[in-house]
């Protein structure tokens, strides 16, 4: 245990698996539930297969876990080192359906709100009352959807693609895209609701075009301190990153727009898999090369991933025996960021 969690330290990711309580069609499915978590072992999953399977990550937030515990896990930690000035990084992963959005984003204003509104709390009854630094903070939010990035905070109907460029001082940066600036949680949402809309299709194939695509909502925070009589200035950026959907993109049979679609969401979450998990090896002492230009979506988070930043990878999964397949998978993808 000292360990592991030494090197999670050294590494700077943290692994949280999820899993989401029953849904209706799961209960009318008459489907069985396949995970046992361990009451004196919160890092322990068990899957009950035939020899069952054993998964050891960070930690495993049982159906029992609401909004409120997931955000002291998950939120409260990155919120505290980004005002630091460290860079954070927040992915759900997992199947459609497995509770990604509920857990980023939630439902309403309350009790069900998810990690976005509670981190913005945080963040602004933070700013509010340290009166010795002065915060600046903005937020943008883009989609990538076939290895092209779109700006949600644009309201243009023409979609543009954004290009992304590398300045040698700032880094790796996201050309015209748009950064909105935020002093409340309500403001911030606002934005985020308005990009949520800004997804390029209509009511009934939302669903299906957001289980393709990743959306990252970023909050810049910049803050200016006097030291004495010397303004001290770090900025530090927070990713909050709802993942394409998971479950195997059949290629095989598909054609055009699809075919694109399995081909880029394959490469793009392998991509990130292989990123963190050679971050982790690096961290460990290993020498390894870091392959951030093989996707779209890792080389956009460069800077937000290694070095000394934060990042939570939440693995979400259905309980259930009819998503086992799915479930094992997004495990495995899970326990390879260990
Ligand atoms: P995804 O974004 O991964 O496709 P959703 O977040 O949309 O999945 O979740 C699918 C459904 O399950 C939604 O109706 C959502 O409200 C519900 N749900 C997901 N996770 C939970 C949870 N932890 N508690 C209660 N309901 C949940
Ligand atoms: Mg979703």
């Amino acid at each position: 245990n000292g360990a592991s969690s030494a090197n999670i330290d050294k590494s700077g990711v943290r692994v949280v698996v999820r899993i989401r309580p029953f849904s209706e069609r799961e209960i009318n499915l008459n489907t069985k539930s396949i995970t046992t978590t361990d009451v004196t072992n919160p890092r322990i999953l068990q899957i009950d297969t035939r020899p069952p399977k054993m998964f050891t990550f960070d930690n495993v937030a049982s159906q029992e876990v609401d909004q409120a515990e997931m955000f002291e896990k998950c939120g409260r930690p990155i919120v505290e080192s980004c005002l630091s000035g460290y860079n954070g990084t927040i992915f759900c992963y997992g199947q459609t359906g497995s509770g990604k959005t509920y857990t980023m984003t939630g439902v309403g204003d309350q009790g069900l709100k998810g990690l976005i509104p509670r981190i913005l709390d945080d963040l602004f009854s933070n700013i509010r009352s340290n009166n010795s630094v002065r915060y600046t903070t903005t937020c943008s939010f883009l989609e990538i959807y076939n290895e092209k990035l779109s700006d949600l905070l644009q309201d243009s109907n023409v979609k543009q693609s954004l290009q992304l460029r590398e300045d040698i001082k700032t880094g790796v940066y996201v050309e015209d895209l748009s950064q909105e600036v935020i002093t409340c949680t309500q403001e911030a949402m606002g934005l985020l609701k308005k990009g949520i809309n800004n997804r390029h299709v209509g009511a009934t194939a939302m669903n299906e075009q957001s289980s393709r695509s990743h959306s990252v909502f970023t909050i810049n925070i910049s803050a200016k301190e006097n030291c004495g009589g010397v303004i001290k200035q770090r900025t530090s950026r927070l990713n909050l990153i709802d993942l394409a959907g998971s479950e195997r993109q059949q290629s095989t049979g598909a054609e055009g727009e699809r075919l694109t679609e399995a081909c880029s969401i394959n490469k793009s979450l392998s991509a990130l898999g292989k990123v963190i998990m050679s971050l982790v090896d690096k961290a460990n002492g290993k020498n390894c090369h870091v392959h951030y230009r093989d996707s779209k979506l890792t080389f956009l988070l460069r800077d937000s991933l290694g070095g000394n930043s934060k990042t939570c990878v939440i693995a979400n999964v259905s309980p259930a025996l009819n998503s086992l397949s799915e479930t094992l998978s997004t495990l495995q993808f899970a326990q390879r960021a260990k």
